[in-house]
């Protein structure tokens, strides 16, 4: 998600300091820290907190100037987050799970009418039960993964709200950030054609992408 303007190199995140009160989280292009600086002599490290307030100052801006694409974006999000696709996931687990216990009530009856013997019985049994364990550690997963969209629908519906209120953000809400945009590129080049390493870009999902020039 984030890329470096000079090499199209990906980013990594690094701690400095993290032992002490100066303890710092910088993004920094890989290229630069894994093969040498020489390789990307222009990228530079930059905060994370940095990057956090660029986003603000780029969103605010999005908001501002392109309302309408904003907007229909997000409540194209909203509908995808409500279509059935879980819901239906989850019906069609349980009747697979009923399936398999009706399966393990009839092998009981099977036994208790001689058809088959204590040895088939348990073989099938074990079977079973295992298929039934995958089923439910499914079931589980779908209910874990329903919850967070719920929780991501409520934030996204949180932040149309404060859009339609011309509101000005002063929290960086990682899930916003990561709903609504597609790349960050660190470094640039600015209007008079210098190589600007404190320059972010935002690519959102939209297709819209507008720079931040961090003051250094
Ligand atoms: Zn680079």
């Amino acid at each position: 998600m984030y890329d470096c303007a000079y090499c199209g190199g990906t980013l990594t995140r690094r701690r400095w300091h993290s032992s002490t009160k100066y303890s710092k989280t910088i993004w920094q292009c890989v290229t630069s820290t894994k093969k040498g600086k020489k390789f990307c002599p222009h990228s530079k490290g930059i905060p994370e907190e940095a990057i956090e307030k660029a986003f603000l100052e780029s969103y605010r801006i999005m908001c501002n100037n392109n309302k309408d694409v904003l907007e229909e974006f997000l409540q194209r999000m909203e509908e995808a987050l409500s279509s059935n696709t879980i819901h239906k996931e989850i019906a069609k687990i349980e009747k697979e799970i009923q399936g398999l216990e009706n399966k393990k009530n009839k092998l009981v009856d099977m036994i208790l009418e001689n058809i088959i013997d204590k040895d088939t019985h348990e073989d099938k049994y074990n079977s079973l039960m295992q298929e039934i364990n995958e089923k439910v550690q499914t079931r589980e997963k779908s209910l874990s993964n329903l919850e967070e969209e719920k929780d991501i629908k409520k934030r996204l519906l949180a932040f149309k709200k404060v859009l339609e209120q011309n509101e000005v953000i002063d929290t960086f809400d990682r899930y916003v950030f990561e709903s609504v945009v597609d790349k960050v590129i660190v470094g640039g080049v600015d209007e008079e054609g210098n190589k600007d390493p404190a320059m972010i870009t935002f690519v959102y999902k939209t297709g819209l992408s507008n720079s931040i020039f961090l003051l250094r």
